[in-house]
C-alpha cells in the first residue's frame, strides 16, 4: 500500500504543529475530476485526529461536491479505550 494525498496532507500539517482541522476536500482524477472517496486506511487515520462529525467534502460529478461526516464514512472506527 502506498500513501494517499489525505495522509500526506495530515502528516505534514501535524508535523508542523497543526492540531485542529476544519474539513477535508477530496478531488480525484488525472485529467478530469472523478469521484474519489478516501480509502479505508485514510478514514481510520483521520479518525485518530478528528472527531466523528469532521466534514469531508468529496467531488461527485458535474461540478457537484457532496458532504459526508467521518462517521458516515467510517461508522465503527478502531479506538483505543
Ligand atoms: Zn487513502
Amino acid at each position: 500500500m502506498s500513501i494517499c494525498a489525505e495522509r500526506v496532507a495530515f502528516s505534514k500539517a501535524i508535523s508542523e504543529g497543526e492540531k485542529n482541522f476544519e474539513c477535508l476536500l477530496v478531488l480525484g482524477g488525472k485529467e478530469n475530476l472523478i469521484y474519489t472517496s478516501p480509502c479505508g486506511y485514510c478514514r481510520q487515520f483521520i479518525s485518530e485526529f478528528c472527531d466523528k462529525n469532521f466534514k469531508i467534502y468529496i467531488y461527485y460529478e458535474d461540478g457537484k461536491i457532496i458532504e459526508k461526516t467521518l462517521e458516515e464514512l467510517l461508522p465503527d472506527n478502531f479506538e483505543l479505550k
